[in-house]
């Protein structure tokens, strides 16, 4: 089975860390400053016997370039319109914003099947904020560190689950 997912969230979750993870490539740049990803890139992950395409998006990066709101649609929208599937992430650590909540409810709209991952959720520090991230309405997050491979394997079974 052959299928599309897309990381989608804000800047500065890990979109991008978790896209070379699955990839096994650095192909998206990851940075510390928000802003680093330009461009939709997508790649041929793995994950255990899944093979698929993952789409790194860009989020809110180039929101100073235009309307914040219409960068955003025009972004996610595009993204959204092609998977097959979502993973929607947020920061653990730092738990809800603002601008989480604004994004999840563009997700939900989308109505298609979205994993909602926890990121950042290596060590202590991560509970509070998966724990938060209930209250988004996209079911049981998975928590994960993209940066240090923990986790995977629960994202394995929630991508089995959701498609
Ligand atoms: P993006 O903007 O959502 O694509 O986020 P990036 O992948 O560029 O990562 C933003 C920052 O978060 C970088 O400094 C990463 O090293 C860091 N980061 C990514 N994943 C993790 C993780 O699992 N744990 C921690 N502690 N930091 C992470
Ligand atoms: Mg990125």
């Amino acid at each position: 089975m052959s299928f599309t997912l897309a990381i989608v969230g804000r800047p500065n979750v890990g979109k991008s860390t978790l896209f070379n993870r699955l990839v096994g490539k650095k192909l998206a740049l990851v940075d510390d400053r928000p802003g680093v990803t330009r461009d939709r890139r997508e790649g041929d992950a793995r994950l255990g016997d899944l093979a698929f395409t993952i789409v790194d998006t860009a989020g809110l990066e180039e929101a100073d370039a235009g309307s914040l709101e219409g960068r955003m649609r025009a972004q996610t929208e595009a993204a959204i319109a092609d998977a097959d599937a979502l993973l929607f992430m947020i920061d653990a650590r730092i738990g809800l914003t603002p601008t989480d909540r604004a994004f999840a409810s563009f997700v939900r709209k989308s109505g298609k099947p979205t994993i909602l991952v926890a990121n950042k959720s290596e060590g202590r520090g991560g509970e509070a904020g998966a724990i938060e991230a209930y209250a988004l309405g996209l079911g049981t997050p998975v928590p994960l560190s993209a940066e240090h491979g923990e986790g995977l394997s629960d994202l394995y079974d929630a991508i089995c689950e959701a498609l």
